[in-house]
């Protein structure tokens, strides 16, 4: 968490928020910064800008810092920036996350319902905790419920492990270290969240069966 924003106001210090990942409706707000109650002097955007159809990228200044920069022109630029194929992407993305309700969605449909759901993932035996925001979840692996122990073996083995298992059975389940993360698409339904879950957790139960196999179950 980034603290509390009127003290980056009160020592005079510019906060820069990346919303790459957690802008454009991912957390259930346009914005991240909105779902936990900061306001960024500057936020970089990627991704979701144009839903990854087209590469396109940018950074959001506010009217103080842009005022800085801007001495009769706001003097910024590369080669491809404003590139109007990629502009025209995004726009009509952006024009679609509008009319579709798509963060909506996320807010008030998906987002609720894959909750209940993943954080019963909680429950299972290989599972320390589980996090979500909006659609933007993860599990940590561990081998002690009970103390959230790390593993024995090096940090991403048995993310690695659980990894190649999801992938197996159809499910884009990423591992960092050993916590597996899921960032399904926006428009994800009730049911295709019921399909995420049955393939997590039996995921869940052969990555298991398989580090003990291994002999991986082994706390730090
Ligand atoms: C992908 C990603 C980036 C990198 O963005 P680039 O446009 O490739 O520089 C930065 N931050 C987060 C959170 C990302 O997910």
């Amino acid at each position: 968490m980034a603290g509390n924003p009127a003290d980056y106001d009160k020592y005079g210090i510019l906060l820069i928020a990346d919303k790459v990942i957690c802008g454009f409706g991912r957390t259930g707000n346009w914005f991240g910064s909105q779902t936990v109650g900061i306001t960024p002097h500057i936020m970089t955007i990627a991704k979701g800008l144009s839903s990854g159809y087209a590469p396109i990228g940018g950074s959001v200044v506010c009217d103080e810092v842009a005022n800085v920069i801007a001495q009769g022109e706001f003097n910024h630029g590369y080669t491809y920036s404003g590139h109007p194929v990629a502009a025209a992407v995004a726009l009509e993305n952006l024009r679609i996350l509008e009319d579709e309700k798509v963060v909506e969605h996320v807010r008030d449909v998906a987002g609720p319902y894959l909750k209940k759901k993943w954080e019963a993932l909680a429950d299972h035996p290989l599972v320390g905790e589980a996090k979500i925001s909006g659609l933007m979840a993860s599990i940590a692996l561990t081998p002690n419920k009970a103390t959230r122990a790390k593993f024995a073996a090096e940090a991403g083995t048995v993310g690695w492990v659980c990894r190649d298992i999801c992938f197996g059975n159809d499910l884009i389940m990423r591992h960092v270290g050993d916590r597996m993360i899921v960032s399904p698409p926006l428009v994800i339904t009730p049911e295709e969240i019921d399909i995420l879950i049955e393939r997590a957790t039996r995921s869940l139960d052969q990555a298991f069966d398989k580090i003990k196999a291994q002999g991986l179950y082994v706390a730090a």
